[in-house]
C-alpha cells in the first residue's frame, strides 16, 4: 500500500566532557531521537565525544561519510572549552565570520537582563560566511548548498546548518532550554526536504503478563516489518509498540489500526490502556468517572502508591488519604489491626493485609481501599509481599515471591501488583 518512502539516515553527535563523566545525563539524545522518529528520519547511531576537537573532527567526518543528517548538540558556548562550531565548519573548509545582526542580538539579549555583556560571547556573533537565518514560517526549506544560522530567543548561541550535496549539518546548543525549543521551532521546518514520510507509534500497556508470555501470543505479528511490532518489559509491566511508516500520518494509522485490533483481542483484560501515560492516571480517570474513592494504608511502599496516584492531576477527586504504617505499633494504633492477628500471623501476612485494607476503607469512608505488607530485602531472610484491596464487595489479597534481592525493584513490583488488583476490580465491577 501507498508508495515506496525513502527514508533519510541520520546521526547525532553529542559534545560534551561532562557528558561521558556522567556529570549530566543525555537528555538532548532522547529528545532528538524521538524527535527525528516522528519526522520519519532513520537515526542510525548516536555518539557522544568530549570537549576535543580533533576526536570531534574524526567523529564528524565519520558520520557525514555515512549519513543524509549529522545533527551536533552542545559546545556552541562562548568559551574555548565550546569547540563544535570551529570543528565542524573546518572539516567542511567553511570560514567563519562575525555577523554584526547577530552580535546586536546577543548584545540586546545582555541587555534586557541589564547585565554586561563578556566579551567572549562574541564568538557566538561568528557564523558560516553568508549565513542566512531561517526563520521557520517565512524561510522556505531546501536541500541546496547554503548555510544558516536559527535565532536563539533563550540563549545567546545561535543554531547553525550547513547544507552541502544534499546532506545537512545541524549545531544546536547544548543546554536542553535552548536545545529542545530551537528543534522544535525550527529544525523540524528546516529538514523538512529530508523528510519524505513519517512514523506512528503506539503503545500498548498490560497488566499481569509476563514479557514471554505475550511475545507468545505475539509471535506471527512480531514478524512484521511496517508495522514492526516490539514487545518490551518494565518492572511489573510488559509493554508493546507497534509502529508505522507511510507518506502521512492517516496512512500510518491505517496500516496499525488492523494490527492494533489483533493485539487486543489477544491480549484481552490484560492491557490497561493504548497510549496511557501509567496505570495509576487510567485508575484516577475510571475512579472519577465513577465517582468513587480510593485510600490505602501502606507499610513496604512507604507511601508510594499514594505517590503515584496523587503525581496525576485530578487526583484529588479520587484519593482520601493514605496511613503508612510501618511498624506494628502504628498498624495498631493508626490502624485498629489486632494486636492478636499481628502476634498469631506475624505482620507480613495475608490477615494483616486484609485488616490494614479494611480498617483504612472504613476509617477513610472510601469505596476502594489498597494495602501493602512485606519484606523487600536485600537482608530480610526471606522476601515476600501480601497486597490487599478492600471494598463493598469484599476483600481479594495476593501474594508475592521475590526473586531478587533488590529492595527498589520489589518496592516497585508491590505498587503495581497493588494498583493492578484496583485495576481489575474496575474492570469487572
Ligand atoms: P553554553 O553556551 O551554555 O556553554 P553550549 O552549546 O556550549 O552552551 P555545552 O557547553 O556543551 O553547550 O553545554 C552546556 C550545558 O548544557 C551543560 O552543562 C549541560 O547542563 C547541558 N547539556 C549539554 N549537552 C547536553 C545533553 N546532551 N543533554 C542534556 N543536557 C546537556
Ligand atoms: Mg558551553
Amino acid at each position: 500500500m501507498g508508495r515506496c518512502v525513502q527514508t533519510a539516515k541520520c546521526e547525532l553527535i553529542c559534545v560534551g566532557t561532562e557528558l561521558l563523566l556522567g556529570d549530566i545525563l543525555n537528555t538532548n539524545a532522547r529528545f532528538a531521537a524521538r524527535e527525528l522518529a516522528a519526522l520519519g528520519i532513520d537515526q542510525l547511531r548516536q555518539c557522544v565525544v568530549g570537549d576535543n576537537p580533533e576526536r570531534l573532527r574524526a567523529d564528524f567526518l565519520c558520520a557525514w561519510a555515512r549519513a543524509d543528517i549529522v545533527l551536533l548538540s552542545g559546545g556552541l558556548g562562548s568559551t574555548a572549552d565550546d569547540i563544535t562550531r570551529q570543528s565542524v565548519c573546518a572539516a567542511l573548509g567553511i570560514q567563519l565570520e562575525e555577523s554584526a545582526e547577530l552580535l546586536a542580538e546577543i548584545q540586546s539579549f545582555f541587555m534586557r537582563r541589564a547585565q554586561p555583556m563578556p566579551q567572549s560571547n562574541a564568538r557566538q556573533a561568528c557564523v558560516p560566511k553568508d549565513a542566512r537565518a531561517f526563520v521557520p514560517g517565512q524561510s522556505t526549506p531546501s536541500a541546496a548548498d547554503a548555510t544558516y544560522y536559527f535565532p536563539n530567543p533563550n540563549g545567546t548561541a545561535p543554531g547553525l546548518a550547513i547544507v552541502r550535496e544534499q546532506k545537512c549539518a545541524v549545531l544546536l546548543p547544548g543546554p536542553p532550554s535552548e536545545f529542545e525549543p530551537m528543534f522544535t521551532h525550527s529544525v523540524r521546518d528546516f529538514l523538512r526536504p529530508w523528510t519524505d514520510g513519517v512514523l506512528v507509534s503506539h503503545t500498548v500497556r498490560t497488566m499481569g503478563i509476563g514479557e514471554s508470555d505475550m511475545a507468545e501470543r505475539l509471535a506471527d505479528l512480531l514478524e512484521g516489518s511496517n508495522p514492526t511490532v516490539a514487545p518490551y518489559a518494565k518492572v511489573g509491566e510488559a509493554i508493546v509498540r507497534v509502529t508505522a511508516r507511510a507518506e502521512s500520518a492517516q496512512a500510518a494509522e491505517e496500516r496499525i489500526a488492523p494490527i492494533l485490533a489483533q493485539i487486543r483481542a489477544r491480549l484481552g483484560a490484560h492491557v490497561y490502556g493504548v497510549d496511557a501515560e501509567s496505570l495509576e492516571a487510567v485508575l484516577v480517570q475510571r475512579l472519577t468517572e465513577r465517582g468513587q474513592t480510593l485510600s490505602t494504608a501502606e507499610s513496604l511502599t512507604g507511601g508510594g502508591i499514594a505517590q503515584r496516584i496523587t503525581a496525576v492531576a485530578g487526583a484529588s477527586n479520587v484519593l482520601s488519604g493514605s496511613a503508612v504504617t510501618y511498624c506494628d505499633q502504628s498498624k495498631r494504633s493508626v490502624l485498629g489491626v489486632h494486636a492478636q492477628t499481628l502476634a498469631d500471623h506475624s505482620a507480613v501476612s495475608e490477615q494483616v493485609a486484609t485488616e490494614m485494607a479494611e480498617n483504612v476503607r472504613r476509617q477513610l469512608g472510601t469505596d476502594y481501599a489498597l494495602a501493602t505488607t512485606g519484606y523487600a530485602g536485600p537482608d530480610d531472610p526471606e522476601l515476600h509481599a501480601w497486597v490487599a484491596l478492600a471494598s463493598e464487595r469484599d476483600t481479594v489479597t495476593e501474594h508475592i515471591r521475590f526473586a531478587r534481592r533488590d529492595r527498589a525493584a520489589n518496592r516497585l513490583y508491590t505498587e503495581n501488583a497493588a494498583l493492578r488488583l484496583l485495576w481489575q476490580a474496575l474492570g469487572t465491577s
